[in-house]
């Protein structure tokens, strides 16, 4: 865990201490991943990842709307026409943080029937993780919030996996961060960006966790705390005003 103590202990400070000046707001762009038309994973009981994301999402916009930041979202309506869109859409913002749910591949499986009809399902896996790209022109920035909403999920008591270091080498072992360095949504942008996996919702218990509305609304205060940890950290520095 001691790798965890300076990350949250520098959260804390700066949660808890007064404002010596005016700091700047916050400005955040939060990605609902994939569309109404090729809706990402499918659950154990045959709901569109795109649902589970857009819910999240929602939930995550009011978290940062109550701390005072201002939020882009983007690809509300599931019609978004590609992956550089998202990151374009984004405008001027200090983080770029996209919404997804995990899956497993089509070896693990197993198939069951949920009201009458057939689904399938693998409850081997469940946990949230993050991924960040190293060919993301401010790496440190995205490593750092990635590491920040890590942080502060598992000191809710939000437990992460490791599934995903079979394909993706770990940025954070502990805080369950990977480099996932061609993510278009992550690269193809001059904001700092990271990835967000809520959990695995071919997982029949974890479906059911990720849509449960008080659980789903705790996760987003705990991602956004994590955001505006990190921002507050280190705030990007650019020529022009910040409102
Ligand atoms: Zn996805």
């Amino acid at each position: 865990m001691n790798a965890l103590l300076p990350t949250l202990a520098l959260a804390a400070a700066l949660w808890g201490a007064p404002a010596l000046c005016a700091a700047p707001v916050p400005r955040v762009a939060v990605d609902i991943g994939h569309t109404q038309a090729a809706g990402g994973a499918t659950s154990a009981r045959g709901r569109a990842e795109f649902e589970f994301n857009r819910d999240l999402a929602h939930d995550l916009v009011d978290a940062l709307h109550a701390r005072g930041a201002v939020v882009t979202l983007i690809n509300d309506d599931g019609l978004i026409p590609s992956l550089a869109a998202r990151p374009e859409a984004a405008g001027e913002v200090d983080l770029f943080v996209s919404i997804h749910h995990d899956s497993v591949s089509e070896s693990e499986l197993e198939p069951w029937t949920w009201n009458g009809e057939p689904q399938t399902y693998s409850d081997v896996w469940q946990g949230h993780s993050l991924f960040v790209s190293r060919d993301n022109p401010d790496l440190p920035r995205s490593l750092l919030c990635a590491r920040s909403i890590g942080a502060r999920l598992q000191h809710m008591g939000f437990v992460p996996t490791d599934k995903n270091a079979r394909r993706r080498p770990w940025a954070d072992q502990q805080l369950a961060v990977h480099y996932y360095d061609n993510l278009v949504v992550l690269y193809r942008t001059a904001l700092p960006a990271l990835l967000f996996e809520a959990g695995v919702i071919k997982n029949r218990d974890e479906e059911l966790a990720l849509t449960d509305p008080a659980r789903r609304a705790r996760m987003a205060d705990g991602i956004a705390t994590g955001i505006m940890a990190c921002l507050s950290v280190a705030p990007r520095e650019e020529g022009g005003e910040r409102p």
